[in-house]
């Protein structure tokens, strides 16, 4: 059985138990057995009773769950790469301004102080938050590289 078969096949099943073949194959095929099951899940949520009326919208919520797209909970690491490299690049550049030159002659250490503790903190801002976001990405990395130590040494 093939993919096309089988979903060919899906179309005419009414949200009865698989036939043996289809079940076969999608026992062994993911893809079939997700579409197989979003589409069991389509027709469930198309035959709830009206509950345009009900106040009890947990049916309705419930069924469209596994519609709903997975939320992006993470910001991509191009993003976090473009943000640091605009934290750096404001460090180097900013004493490069004739504005800050100016302040700088005029107000000395007391503009000079508050503008690189503020770039500073934002840098420790920029750090903590990248840490602490990807967390379980450094977790997974540490346990991959122990195993590999632990390969190695053995
Ligand atoms: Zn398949």
């Amino acid at each position: 059985m093939t993919c096309d078969r089988f979903l060919a096949a899906l179309d005419g099943i009414d949200n009865e138990p698989l036939p043996a073949d289809l079940a076969i194959h999608a026992r062994s095929c993911r893809a079939c057995a997700s579409e197989s099951a979003a589409l069991r899940a389509a027709i469930g949520l198309y035959r709830l009773p009206d509950l345009a009326g009900s106040s009890d919208i947990t049916p309705r919520v419930t069924a469209l769950l596994p519609f709903m797209p997975a939320p992006r909970r993470t910001v991509s690491m191009r993003d976090w790469i473009i943000t640091g490299f605009v934290i750096v690049s404001s460090i180097v550049l900013v004493p490069l301004l004739a504005e800050f030159r100016a302040l700088k002659a005029v107000y000395g250490s007391g503009f000079t102080l508050p503008v690189f503790l503020a770039l500073g903190s934002l840098v420790t801002l920029y750090g903590g938050l990248f840490v602490m976001s990807h967390l379980d990405d450094f977790s997974r990395r540490l346990k991959a590289w122990q195993i590999h130590q632990h390969g190695r040494a053995a």
